[in-house]
This record gives C-alpha cells, structure tokens and sequence, in this order.
C-alpha cells in the first residue's frame, strides 16, 4: 500500500492493535518484530523515517568499551553480540571497522576505573594502557568463540609510528581491535521498514505524520503534508520518540520525566592527507578531558566526534563553532603534522541522546542502559497503556525492539511466532561472503539484465542484493545518466521515489543517499533532482520550486552546507 491508500484505510478502519509513535531505529525495530509475529501495527513518524538521533549516531555498532567502567557488563556482552549479528544480517551497510586506541598513559586509570565501578569518581579522567587492556581481554571474551571480527592486538609505539606515520609521537601504545561501521544507518533503518511491510500486510508505515494528542481510546495523527487529522483505536501504544518521549507523553496528559538528554555533535572532513594518514582505521581515543572522541573513514572523507552536552529541547541542537575547535583540536593532538581546518568541513550533525534522566555530574559516565517504562491505569485518562522507550543505543536495536515485541504479545495475549536474531536485512539477504563471490554475482546479473559491470558495481555497494531488483526495474524502460550526478540513473532514482517512501527533496539526499553527508550536493543537483523526483511523484513546477528552497534551507540551517 502506498501512504494515501494507508491512510485512507485508517478511516475506514481506525482500529489497530498496535500504535507505535517514532520512526528512529528503536520504533522500526520494534516495528519489524511486531510486523514478523502477525500484530497489525502502525507506526507513524513526525519527519522522514531515521532523521531524528539515529541519523545523528557515529555510525559505529559497537561493544561500548566506555561500558565497562560503569560496571555495565551485561550491555557490553550484549552489544557484542548484536555488532555481530549486524555484521551477519547487514553486510551490505555493516561492515568489520579496525578501531586504534592511542594511548598516551601507562598507568592512569589504574585506581579510577573500580572508583567509578563503586559509585564513588564523577569525574571522567584518561584512561591508561593496562586499563584498556583489561577492558580488551573482557572485550575479546564476550566475542567469544564466534570470531565474526579478530580479537585484539597491542602496537609498540615504534611499531604505532611505522604503521601510521603521522601519528603523534607522544602515544606511548596502541591498541587495535575491531567493531563495526554502520555506513548508511538511514538504508538500514528503511530497509527494516520495507521489510517488516512486506511479510506483513497489516504493518504500515508512514513517515511524516505525527502523533498530536489523544485521550481516552482514541489517539490524533496529523498528516504533516495536508495537515488533515486522523482518529485511531489503539489497544496499545508504544511511545518511541527516543529524546522527544517526554514530549510526546505529554500530548497525552502524561507529565513524564523519563529523558536526561545530551547533545553529541559531528563533522565530516574532505582531507586527502588526514584520510590516507588514518588508512582503514578508526581512531577513537580519549580525550585529554576523558571524553571518548573518534576521527573515522566515512568513505573517502573523514568523520569526526563527538561532543556530550546536556541539552533540554531537542529540536535546538546545532553542532556549534566551539565544538568545531574542539573537533579540529582534538584531531590536531592525534595527527600533530597536518593542517584541518573549517575550509574542510563539508557536512556538520548534531542529535540528542534519549538517556536515561540521571543524577550523576560526569554526563560521559551517565548509563547506556534502557527500560521500558510502563504508563496505564486510571490516573492516565487513557484506555490503553503507553510503553515508552528509554534509552539504548544502535548497535542493540534488535534486542531492546525484541524485549518490547515480548512485552506487547504478552500484553496482546500472543505467542511469538518467529525471531531476528538471524534475520538478514534488505539487502544483506542473500549477500555473497567470499569477495569472489560479489564479482561473480555481479557478472552474471549483468549477463541478464543487460546492465553494465560497473554500473551493477556501484548499486551493489550501494543496496547490496536489492541491486538486482533496481537493475531489473532501471532495464525496463530507457534509462538516463542524471547530468549533474553522473554515478546515478534517472530510473534509479524513479525506483527510489516509487518504492522507498521518499516524500520530499531532501529526503533522498540526507537519507536514501550519503549525496549530502559526503558534500556532493550542488545547487544545480537540487534542481536537476528536484525534477526528476517531481515527476516521478507528480508534483507541479511550484512544488518542484518549493522543494528546491525548502532543501537548501535545511543544508544551510541543520548542517552548515551553504549553496
Ligand atoms: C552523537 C551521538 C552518537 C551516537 N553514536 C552511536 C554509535 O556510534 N553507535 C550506537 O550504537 N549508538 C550511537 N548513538 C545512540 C543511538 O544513535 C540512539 O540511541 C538511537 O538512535 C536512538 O533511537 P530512537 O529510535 O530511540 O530515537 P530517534 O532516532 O530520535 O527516533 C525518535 C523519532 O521520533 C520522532 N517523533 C518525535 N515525536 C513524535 C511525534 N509526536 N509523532 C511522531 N513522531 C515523533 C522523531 O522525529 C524521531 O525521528 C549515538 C547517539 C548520539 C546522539
């Protein structure tokens, strides 16, 4: 069903089992499972699917080494196991990323570490070699007989400084061992959508609608494209706003305090030198200030992280001018020789943490841990419970969306029926392992669509084995190279529009494409783009205009790309 056949249903069925309001990467977890064991559930998104604080994450599916301080060992051997669960299920987007931790101390955080294990340090402070690597052995132990990524090594800093030349001679260590990379955690996020929709016909999906309010059975949407509203019946609604739940609970006269966000911002560079000085490696390190930060290859470009600020609203979160120095600062540290500076910023992010409201002072040492918060009863003034989903992270999406698929088939009188743990995603389905194996798929797709090699190459990196469904479409009718962005096709980006719920301009260059993360987009692109999306979906020249101006002021507004 496409978004108007969806939402012409709801008139004439507002009922539904499941109401789920959020659409970052916990509600379309959530969504999937829920999907898969046959509940007819909705989930309705404010924005775009993903463009909340799962378009803001660093990009990582990680173990959270920092975890292990806190004495939270069952989410570290959790994380693990889902880093490599992702890179089972998604290889296409998660792939197995060598993490370097330079290490500028032997000794310090000897005494610190079971300080903060007991409560008893709120200051975050560096971290020595023989503290990381006792984090690493417990690291490699959680990773246990699997083996999905190498276990970990330590660098003498003579071997450090031969294997990476630019690398500050003041590290007196390095320790190397793997995580994963997310490279387009937006892919990922609707690909759990589109996948979720079609095992199941009753699991609907609309992004750009937003829960406004709502009391006793009954629950308002407003289409945020014709502002029209909607009733629904939900016997249960689970609120996953991620750093938004306290606001949204609030429509519905729920005055929670659930969420202590922080902000965390990024920039991405364009810097040959800094790129070929960090080779295939992410640095991430502590801080002189404790804070755990990151310089990471985003494809040829250079992703650099992160910032930890306490933060009220977050719809106000901007990467600001101090965090940029304290970016360009920190990679300074790393890599003393070369020279980053603003000039080379092409994209800059920021998103909010939906933690856990805490009490601790050091915002680095506040809790990755999650719950579901349980909101029913009469003092509700609702007839259906509210579930709210507090905190998690990323990389464990899969098992905080399993805890809360359980609790709602208990709630619904349901059994589970199928699980995800060894569920491939979009298209990590099918993904051939051996890198052999992706040239012969390759060559034999070619042989039959009639797509050419290189082509097939590009949308293989780009949606895995979906590939062969766009190849087949963009075969269907005369195809075009898009001028202004030669490595696309018009019947590619047709396909996108058609089958991957885009809605507006930007959605494609943010979201189902790194056009505007890596800095690729030109004036001239939104216009070309703009074009072939509008026709695709059938707007007039004034929308066509409309989208051009509403694109470019989202760039220059949220991510500091002017045009
Ligand atoms: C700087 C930073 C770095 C991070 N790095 C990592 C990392 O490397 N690895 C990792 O595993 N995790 C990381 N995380 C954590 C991870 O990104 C988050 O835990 C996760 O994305 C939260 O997802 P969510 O679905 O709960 O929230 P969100 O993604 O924010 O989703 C909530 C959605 O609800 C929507 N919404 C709000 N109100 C309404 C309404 N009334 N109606 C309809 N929709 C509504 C919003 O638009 C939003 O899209 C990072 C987080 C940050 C901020």
């Amino acid at each position: 069903m496409n978004r108007n056949e969806i939402l012409s249903a709801l008139k004439n069925k507002p009922e539904v089992s499941v109401l789920i309001v959020g659409g970052g990467i916990n509600g379309i977890g959530t969504f999937r499972d829920l999907a898969l064991n046959g509940v007819d559930v909705l989930l309705v998104e404010k924005g775009d699917f993903c463009s909340g604080t799962s378009a803001a994450s660093s990009h990582m599916a990680h173990g959270s080494i920092p975890s292990l301080e806190n004495g939270e060992f069952r989410l570290v051997r959790e994380a693990v196991r889902e880093r490599n669960r992702l890179l089972e299920n998604a290889p296409h987007i998660v792939k197995p990323l060598a993490t370097a931790a330079p290490i500028f101390k032997w000794f310090s955080g000897l005494l610190n570490a079971p300080l903060k294990f007991f409560g008893m340090l709120d200051k975050p402070s560096e971290r020595g070699s023989i503290v990381i690597k006792l984090g690493l052995m417990m690291y490699d132990a959680y990773t246990g007989k699997q083996r999905t990524v190498p276990h970990h090594r330590f660098f003498s800093r003579k071997k450090s400084l031969a294997k990476w030349k630019q690398l500050s001679p003041k590290i007196v260590n390095t320790a190397v061992y793997y995580e994963g990379a997310i490279l387009q955690p937006e892919r990922l996020a609707l690909e759990l959508t589109l996948d979720a929709e079609s095992e199941n016909p009753e699991a609907r999906a609309l992004n750009y609608v937003s829960m406004v309010g709502g009391s006793d059975d009954t629950i308002i949407l407003c289409d945020e494209l014709t502002d029209e509203n909607y009733d629904v019946h939900p016997k249960l609604v689970i609120n996953a706003a991620g750093p938004w739940i306290d606001f949204t609970n609030r429509k519905l006269g729920l005055p929670t305090r659930f969420i202590g966000g922080t902000k965390g911002s990024h920039i991405v560079v364009r810097h040959a030198e800094l790129r070929k000085a960090i080779g295939e490696n992410e640095f991430f390190f502590e801080n002189e200030d404790g804070r755990i930060v990151l310089i990471f290859p985003l494809y040829d470009h250079v992703l650099i992280g992160t910032s930890d600020i306490p933060i009220e609203h977050p719809e106000e979160a901007q990467c600001t001018d101090e965090e940029i120095d304290y970016f360009l600062k920190l990679t300074r540290r790393i890599f003393p020789s070369l020279s980053v500076t603003r000039e080379n910023i092409v994209f800059r992010f920021s998103g909010v943490r939906p933690l856990p409201r805490s009490t601790t002072n050091a915002v680095s040492q506040v809790s990755h841990d999650r719950s579901i918060e349980v909101l029913s009863g009469d003092w509700t003034n609702l007839r259906f419970p509210v579930y709210s989903l507090v905190g998690g992270q990323w990389t464990s999406f899969r098992a905080f969306s399993e805890q809360v698929t359980d609790k709602a088939l208990a709630y619904l009188g349901l059994t589970r029926q199928k699980d995800t743990r060894a569920l491939p995603i979009g298209g990590g389905r099918g993904y051939p392992r051996e890198p052999g194996e992706v040239t012969r798929q390759i060559e034999s797709l070619s042989a039959w669509t009639g797509v050419a090699r290189e082509r097939l190459k590009v949308l293989f990196e780009r949606y895995g084995t979906r590939a062969e469904t766009i190849a087949t479409y963009m075969n269907g009718g005369t195809d075009f190279i898009v001028r202004s962005l030669p490595d696309f096709s018009l019947r590619e980006i047709v396909f996108l529009a058609q089958h991957e719920k885009i809605c507006h301009l930007d959605d494609l260059l943010l979201r189902r494409s790194t056009l505007a993360l890596l800095g690729r987009v030109t004036r001239e692109m939104t216009e070309e783009l703009a074009r072939v999306l509008g026709n695709a979906l059938g707007w007039n020249e004034e929308q066509k205009a409309a989208e051009v101006r509403r694109t470019l002021s989202i760039l220059a507004d949220r991510y500091g790309v002017q045009l």
